[in-house]
């Protein structure tokens, strides 16, 4: 039996990336634009199978032919013929998906090997019976001889990536160690060339020297300085004893495609800083230079607040062991403008709104400000995985002194929290409402939390002349005396709360997302009246309650601390409301039908209003107040009480700590759209969620002409696979 940690199990959960209804709002040059990011994003995507591992394009290969050739559902008829059972087949769909979505082998997230969880015996009967191999049976013979074995294998080197004998790296020839990577770094630092893009090969010189190769990805091979090019580093170098000899072209054919795109892209761009921006990008891919990625960025960071967002190039350096060596990456985002209508009347009715929270108006701003917020939906992200938001450029100087961005990926967010994932913890009736309404609460809890919740509440703060900006007879409304404390001058909010500024903060707009999801003008902003409405409210309050049991995961019992403000404050919201009583909030810790400990939440929805509204209320005027005086002492003890984690009774939180522990779920995997140039117009294609949805959606992506780009991939695989064994 293979080890869990080494399989994707069945049931894992795959998700719509849904951004269907803000694509459709954008304007022709808008969809055109996207449409041509997108492309490049996934051909420069393909690099990742050969960042990852020897055999991933190999395996990437295989399956694109196995599923070209037949449909998962004609390929399932194959495999029943040939004896494997459902669950093994579904193994199979699951296997690829992972590989997909993964771009390799081994996982973007924790960096181990997955393999398939059927015996190897089965898949490769399923290999030599499919309509693929009866095509063309020598090539797919030899892609199984490459990677047939590799899939399979986990000898210690091979469970995870990894430099030298810890592991498994294609950003350096197998032969390397950390003291190379050393050495390349020293000399690549001495001559002023970026590692970004780079992958190192060690050989033996012909004169019996080390030699080492450093490749630059580039769509150019050819190492002559061109025409224009400022920054050209190839060439032969003598350094501490050893060659290092700079060449371009790795990843040629992939580079020569994203660049393509993006010249296509650049006839839509919204702007000229946009053109100015893709022409540095092109520029990059095309010689390999990192300095024209860098200048592409400085546009990037100047064109605030686009309605199409996208970045793309060598980013995140997490899977290069030795960590100087980037990722390819490359997303598209769209404003999705209908949240954001809808967020700009929750804004415009702010002044109604505000009144509303439980604190007096004395606590309030005297003029409201509306936070930084907009929504992005992803359209395109590949790479190896995706993230719910991103803070870049990585370079540290451009972050210094041009800036940087951060992008919030709503609904990579909202995915999070979608329809197939298990719904542990809650009652049959109330997943079928889970269902229905996740999004639709999601989206008020988010705008809530994010413009009321974080733009709402004064701080009470004495100036450097000694002045007041609060009257000084306001009255505290916990203590019915006047206010006694404040921040002086200098003085901030995370300066004085410090260690657990962030949850809080966090806990107090989650609790007014909480508090206003019951008020009928905010419901009917978002489309929704009468039982609907209620129900909407409902689930917000459901999933708060639920997110207050999952949170548990993010605590550590052996030092007692917290490692994620946002599930801390959830769990602080879970236990306001336990504690509110009269039967509202109830856990009860069960055996599931497994056998194995399980847990069921249970809300009695006819007392959100009453006793639900009561404890929020009290909890959510002292968390504001307790801010709003500086009070840090009152509120740093008030606020640990409810983050503590023990097992007394009733609730027994560790207990239940190891239950959450026990059904989490896997890594979720997504499934993106595809768009499709159509006369002069754009066609946007969504796909099932479900692992056969998501290999549809990579064989519709790579359909016309892309056979041969596989057969490039394959040959730059079988060079890299030469020099990774032989050298
Ligand atoms: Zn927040």
């Amino acid at each position: 039996m293979v080890d869990s940690q080494y399989i994707l199990p069945n049931d894992t959960s795959i998700s719509l990336l849904d951004c269907c209804e803000a694509f459709q709002l954008l304007s022709k040059d808008e969809k055109l634009y996207a449409h041509y990011i997108s492309r490049a994003s996934w051909y420069g995507g393909l690099v990742v199978l050969l960042q990852t591992s020897p055999e991933s394009p190999a395996i990437y290969v295989l399956l694109m032919k196995l599923f070209r050739a037949q449909t998962p559902s004609e390929l399932q008829d194959t495999a029943t013929a040939v004896g494997l059972s459902a669950e093994e087949y579904q193994a199979f769909l699951i296997y690829a998906a992972g590989v997909f979505s993964n771009m390799g082998n081994y996982k973007s997230f924790g960096d181990t090997k997955f393999v398939p969880n059927l015996p190897q015996e089965k898949l490769k009967d399923l290999v030599w019976q499919s309509a693929a191999y009866k095509q063309k049976p020598e090539e797919v013979e030899s892609l199984w001889k490459v990677c047939g074995q590799l899939m399979y294998s986990l000898d210690d080197r091979q469970k995870q990536l990894g430099l030298g004998t810890k592991g498994i790296t294609t950003y350096f020839s197998g032969n390397c160690e950390l003291k190379d990577a050393e050495l390349a770094q020293k000399f690549l630092d001495s001559k002023g060339i970026s590692a970004y893009n780079t992958r190192l090969f060690k050989t033996a010189g012909p004169n019996g020297k080390t030699l080492y190769e450093v490749r630059l990805a580039s769509a150019i091979n050819d190492d002559a300085p061109q025409e224009g090019e400022t920054d050209h580093k190839c060439g032969v170098y003598e350094f501490d004893g050893v060659t290092f000899r700079v060449v371009r072209g790795d990843y040629a054919p992939l580079m020569k495609k994203v660049v393509e795109c993006l010249e296509k892209a650049k006839k839509h761009a919204a702007s000229p800083n946009v053109v100015a921006m893709l022409e540095r990008y092109i520029q990059s891919f095309n010689t390999g230079s990192i300095e024209a990625h860098k200048e592409g960025s400085k546009h990037w960071i100047k064109d605030a607040g686009p309605i199409v967002e996208s970045y793309i190039g060598f980013i995140e350096s997490y899977r290069d062991p030795y960590g100087s060596r980037g990722e390819f990456e490359g997303f598209v985002a769209v404003v999705n403008k209908d949240m954001s209508a809808k967020f700009a009347q929750l804004v415009a009715s702010a002044e109604r709104l505000l009144p509303e929270l439980p604190w007096p108006k004395e606590f309030e701003k005297d003029r409201f400000l509306k936070p930084d917020f907009t929504s992005l939906d992803v359209l395109t992200f590949a790479g190896s995985g995706i993230p719910a938001g991103i803070n870049i450029p990585n370079y540290d100087d451009i972050r210094q002194t041009v800036g940087f961005k951060n992008v919030s990926l709503g609904n990579v967010l909202a995915a999070y929290s979608s329809q197939k994932e298990k719904l542990t913890f809650l009652e049959e009736e109330d997943k079928d409402l889970y269902v229905k309404w996740r999004s639709s609460s999601f989206e008020i809890q988010v705008g809530l939390h994010e413009l009321l919740g974080h733009g709402s509440g004064k701080l009470f703060v004495q100036d450097e002349e000694g002045k007041f900006n609060f009257d000084s007879s306001v009255v505290n409304p916990e203590t019915g005396e006047t206010v006694k404390s404040w921040y002086n001058h200098g003085e901030t909010w995370d300066s004085k709360f410090c260690t657990i500024a962030s949850t809080y903060e966090e806990c107090r707009a989650e609790c007014v997302g909480m508090y206003l999801c019951l008020n009928k003008e905010v419901l009917k902003i978002f489309g929704h009246e009468g039982d609907d409405a209620n129900d909407v409210t409902y689930v917000n309050w459901m999933t708060m309650v639920r997110a207050g049991v999952l949170g548990l995961e993010f605590y550590t019992p052996e030092n007692q601390k917290w490692r994620q403000a946002h599930m801390q404050a959830r769990f602080v919201i879970l236990r306001v409301l336990l504690e509110a009583g009269q039967d509202f909030v109830t856990i009860q810790q069960t055996t599931g039908s497994d056998g194995k400990p399980d847990a069921i939440i249970h809300i009695d929805r006819s007392k959100i209003a009453t006793v639900g509204m009561a404890a929020l209320r009290s909890f959510l005027r002292k968390l504001q107040v307790y801010k709003t005086t500086a009070d840090v002492e009152l509120g740093r003890a008030f606020y640990s009480k409810y983050s503590e984690v023990t097992d007394a009774e009733p609730h027994r939180f560790l207990t239940l700590r190891e239950t959450v522990l026990l059904r989490k779920e896997a890594r979720k995997m997504f499934v993106q759209a595809n768009t499709r140039v159509e006369g002069d117009d754009v066609e946007f294609r969504n796909y099932e969620a479900s692992a056969m949805g998501l290999i549809h959606s990579f064989v519709d992506r790579f359909s016309e002409g892309d056979e041969r780009l596989e057969s490039d991939l394959q040959e730059l695989s079988t060079r890299d696979l030469h020099c990774w064994n032989h050298v």
